[in-house]
């Protein structure tokens, strides 16, 4: 042997010693009595006290753990078990527990019997601290996704479920039959029929639309769909994404309760397209519906109808019963007309008592009569308003579809038209459209047009009546009556253009003028040397209705210099009908500006006399149509008698008109009536020739 060194017990155990100083991991040797024999370099380093400190003191004095199973790993170990290996906690001579791997293993000697143990433990605190660190966030994130209302679930590349929230698990489990079938663990591509609610093709679209999300064809996907439980209707919003970044491939699913959202649509649907009093379509769905049904007509060459109804006389039931029994009726009158078509057949609400019905395939022009007049009949049964039975009926226009009308707008113009015409008829009736309601109505247009420039052309003019005193035959007044040369159709009459100019309120300015020139004419004939007469003018309502009379009529009689006492102002019956109280004051202050009033047509209203009674009238005109029948109906001239009677009673002045023929005048002057007004004497006749007349006397 040479001098090699040899290795001797000693040399070892100093080696081995040195070696345990130097390993990263704390080697603590215990014996029997679990006394520490050995603590390593790495131990002092963990635990915070050195080997002199624990050499020779009970483990348990520097091993304090929490944990009592330790204890028990270690007496297993001195017992001569096998190696333990676990993860436990431990406390340290510092601050903060540790975490280590400990694993023991028996120390035996050289029979075999355990004289000790020698455990290792390796540091992993800070792994423990990143794991717990990474549970607590997991934890804290499922605590956000559970408490989210969204129905959440995330599925892997197969379509299988590995994820749901709470919401999507209760909302399993409260609405279908099969829950788990929406859980973890199923595919979710052959179970999303089961929430998708009703449509078969809902589910297979959203399964469509999950199958492309996840090849990528689709960034995201969402559908809006239904699910009808037995007590009410949900909506909801599904979509799907994909799981962002790497990773294996993720899909979010995710269902938004979007049923409040819906009913505030429905909502707001309902109100802009149904009348809120009958409920019926109005008229932006009307004119929507009607445009489909125009378009599919003519796709598959069929006809189609519109009635267009206006009730009869609705403004006399409103005004005399009131605004609640008018909805009402008209609340009737829908339930009515939906029950006379069929449910393909649209009934609409225009506005005010106007509706419409459109029927979309009418084979046969009977089959529209045999609606309108279903629709007749079943709006002539009476309806009970408060207590009240009401009879009402309706008039029809119908236009067909495409025989008079391409279009919606042209259709509704010519129903309209028709109904014209049905009212114009009598009422309770129906009409359909002709062509020559067309060309009427283009003529009216035209009239209409005209008689907006008929004042500045100079085509109006004044024709003149005398008014003759029956006693003395003496001419004591003169009634003007208006009339248009038109450029086209010659000398029109009022009976041509009068309610045009009412309903177009032409007749405001137009009157003025016919107050003007009266005025100024009457002046002038005075100014030169004629025996000053009474001139009287016709006022239409729509005149006494307009704020300015009282101050037009003024300024009129200072601009003409006319005395007041030479105008009569003719109004008609119907005045005394309406609010009285407002009459009263409007005639007093008319007979204050020092005129005279007449009531024109007396008679064929029916004026209360108590009414009648209140107004400073001058003048009662009766009506020629009681002339007329003089001799043929004992009525009118009972009539005539009373009205000259009542009119004397009440101290005013009577004159008649239409007076035509010497039987006539000799029955009035009989009775004692004033005046008589008639072709007797004189037709009306232009300025010239009545001046003429004039200058006779
Ligand atoms: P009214 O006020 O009752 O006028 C009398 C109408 O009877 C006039 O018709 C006159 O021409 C006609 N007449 C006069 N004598 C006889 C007769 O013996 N036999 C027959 N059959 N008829 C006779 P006209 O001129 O066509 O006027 C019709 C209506 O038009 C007038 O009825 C009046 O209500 C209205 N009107 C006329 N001019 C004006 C006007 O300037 N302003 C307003 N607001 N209305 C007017
Ligand atoms: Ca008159
Ligand atoms: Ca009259």
């Amino acid at each position: 042997m040479t001098g090699s060194a040899t290795l001797t017990p000693d040399k070892l155990h100093s080696t081995l010693l040195s070696l345990l100083d130097s390993w990263p991991l704390a080697v603590v040797g215990l014996d029997l009595d679990e006394k520490i024999i050995s603590w390593n370099r790495a131990a002092e380093q963990i635990f915070g006290w050195a080997a002199a400190e624990t050499i020779g003191r009970p483990n348990s004095d520097f091993q304090q753990e929490p944990d009592p199973n330790t204890r028990r790993y270690l007496k297993r170990v001195l017992a001569g078990d096998p190696q333990v290996n676990k993860e436990v906690r431990l406390l340290t001579n510092r601050t903060q527990p540790i975490d280590v791997n400990w694993s023991a293993t028996p120390l035996r000697d050289s029979t075999g019997k355990p004289v000790g143990a020698l455990i290792l433990m390796e540091d992993i605190t800070t792994r423990k601290m990143l794991e717990r660190a990474q549970i607590e966030s997991e934890r804290f994130s499922r605590a956000i996704v559970d408490a989210l209302p969204q129905h959440l679930a995330i599925i892997d590349e197969t379509g299988t479920i590995i994820a749901v929230n709470k919401a999507w698990r209760d909302f399993a489990f409260a609405n279908s039959e099969q829950p788990e079938k929406l859980c973890e663990g199923t595919n979710y591509l052959d179970a999303c029929n089961v929430t998708t609610g009703d449509g078969v093709q809902e589910a297979e679209a959203y399964a469509q639309g999950i199958r492309a999300v996840m090849n990528g064809t689709l960034i995201e996907f969402s559908l809006e769909y239904s699910c009808h439980s037995p007590d009410h209707q949900h909506w909801y919003n599904g979509r799907v994404t994909r799981f962002p970044g790497e990773g294996p491939l993720r899909i979010v699913i995710t269902h938004d309760n979007i049923t409040e959202l819906k009913l505030a649509e429905k909502a707001i649907q309902q109100l802009a397209h149904y009348d809120t009093l009958t409920q019926l379509p109005n008229r932006m769905l009307l004119l929507d519906r009607l445009g489909q049904v125009l378009a599919k007509a003519k796709r598959e060459r069929q006809r189609a109808a519109i009635l267009f109804l206006d009730l009869d006389r609705f403004k006399l039931i409103n005004d005399s019963l009131g605004h609640a029994a008018g909805d009402k009726l008209l609340k009737i009158v829908a339930e009515r007309l939906n029950d006379c078509v069929r449910k393909s057949d649209t009934v609409a609400r225009l506005g005010g008592d106007e509706f419409i019905i459109v029927l979309p395939s009418v084979p046969q022009t009977e089959d529209v009569t045999l609606i309108a007049q279903k629709v007749l009949h079943s709006l002539t049964r009476p309806v009970d308003l408060e207590g009240q039975e009401v009879f009402t009926s309706t008039s029809i226009g119908i236009a067909m579809y495409p025989a008079d009308g391409r279009d919606v707008d042209s259709l509704i113009r010519c129903a309209d038209m028709a109904m014209y015409r049905a009212k114009e008829t009598g009422r309770n009736t129906y009409q359909f459209f002709s062509a020559e309601m067309n060309q009427q109505m283009m003529q009216r247009l035209v009239m209409e047009n005209g008689l907006r420039h008929a004042l500045e052309r100079d085509e109006l003019h004044l024709h003149y009546q005398e008014q003759t005193d029956l006693a003395s035959g003496k001419i004591t007044g003169i009634e003007v009556l208006l009339r248009w040369q038109h450029p086209e159709l010659g000398l029109l009459a009022p009976a041509d253009f009068l309610h045009l100019a009412e309903e177009t309120g032409l007749i405001v300015p137009i009157g003025e003028w016919v107050l003007r020139m009266a005025c100024t004419q009457n002046q002038a004939w005075q100014e030169a040397g004629l025996p000053p007469l009474r001139i009287a003018v016709n006022l239409s309502e729509r005149q006494l209705n307009h704020y300015r009379l009282v101050d037009t009529i003024t300024r009129i009689l200072n601009e003409t210099q006319l005395s007041p006492q030479w105008l009569e102002l003719e109004l008609t019956e119907n005045l005394i009908n309406n609010n009285i109280h407002d009459t009263v004051e409007l005639l007093q202050k008319l007979k204050s500006l020092g005129v005279s009033l007449a009531i024109d047509d007396f008679g064929t209203g029916f004026s209360s006399l108590r009414n009648l009674k209140q107004l400073p009238i001058d003048r009662l005109k009766i009506d020629h149509s009681f002339l007329q029948d003089l001799g043929s109906s004992a009525n009118s001239t009972a009539i005539i008698k009373t009205i000259i009677a009542m009119a004397h009673n009440l101290g005013t002045r009577v004159i008649a008109e239409g007076v035509e023929t010497n039987q006539q005048r000799d029955f009035l002057q009989e009775h004692g009536c004033d005046e008589i007004q008639g072709y007797y004497f004189s037709r009306p006749v232009p300025r010239d020739e009545f001046c003429k007349l004039l200058k006779t006397i």
